[in-house]
């Protein structure tokens, strides 16, 4: 048979459950394109039928989506800049953007690497609440050397200043030299936490300011098989795994 049956819809909508919503339709609180629909089983059809339940509109639920993309840098992480500068989103086709995805957390407009987008509310809030503290990986190139002492600050905790005034210690964080140059120093940080250009402010905080900034990985999840602007959906066990 066509379409789908009212109550289901109404579930998968979020309204109520099944047999809820089974009751609802009972109680004459449902219409279908403003007629009145009391018996079961009847069928509609998500995308053509308005649907609505004393009287406000129901929308269809939307499929779900998890998105890996590598951003570069010159973008902005936000759905919307005021400032027109290009967005994460401008990178996914509009049959994606359509699903309303967003970013999950931010990356700086200068800083490039893994950024997840999704639609998925309760997975965004799993990922950015600090409770959670899913580890995310950068690889930084500093000016200069930093020596010992400044490595151990970093792993231990530097006070850095936020927008609003105030000084937060950060968290102990995993600090490990790559390579040294005369370009400088490449450093692989692994944080817990991410305050407002937390790296940034941290390595300016021991005198060793960021010339480049990646986010190499989120969780288990490295930038592998994805060039800069381009992306993928996450793997069912890949989102099961940050949930
Ligand atoms: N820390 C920063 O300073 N910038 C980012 O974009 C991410 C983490």
């Amino acid at each position: 048979p066509e379409g789908v049956r009212l109550a289901r819809f109404l579930a998968h909508a979020g309204v109520a459950s099944r047999r809820h919503s089974e009751e609802i339709i009972h109680a004459g609180r449902v219409q279908v394109n403003g007629q009145t629909v009391t018996t079961q089983g009847v069928r509609i059809d998500p995308e053509r039928d308005q649907i609505s339940v004393d009287g406000k509109r129901i929308q269809p639920a939307k499929r779900k989506v998890y998105i890996l993309i590598n951003k570069p840098a010159g973008y902005v992480s936000t759905a919307y800049d005021p400032q027109q500068r290009p967005t994460v989103l401008s990178l996914v086709p509009p049959k994606i953007r359509q699903l309303r995805v967003y970013p999950v957390g931010r990356l700086d407009i200068d800083t490039s690497g893994l950024l997840l987008l999704t639609n998925d509310g309760d997975f965004a809030l799993q990922l950015t609440h600090p409770r959670y503290s899913t580890q995310k990986h950068y690889e930084a190139l500093v000016q200069g050397h930093p020596d010992a002492a400044a490595l151990d600050a970093l792993r231990h905790g530097v006070p850095i200043h936020e927008d609003d005034g105030g000084i937060y210690r950060t968290s102990p964080a995993e600090v490990r030299v790559l390579r040294q140059s005369e370009n400088g120093t490449s450093l692989m940080l692994t944080l817990h936490e991410g305050h407002k250009r937390q790296v940034r402010r941290m390595l300016r905080a021991v005198g060793h300011p960021v010339r480049q900034l990646i986010r190499v990985g989120v969780g288990n999840l490295t930038l592998r098989n994805v060039a800069p602007g381009k992306w993928r959906n996450l793997t069912e066990a890949e989102v099961q795994q940050l949930m």
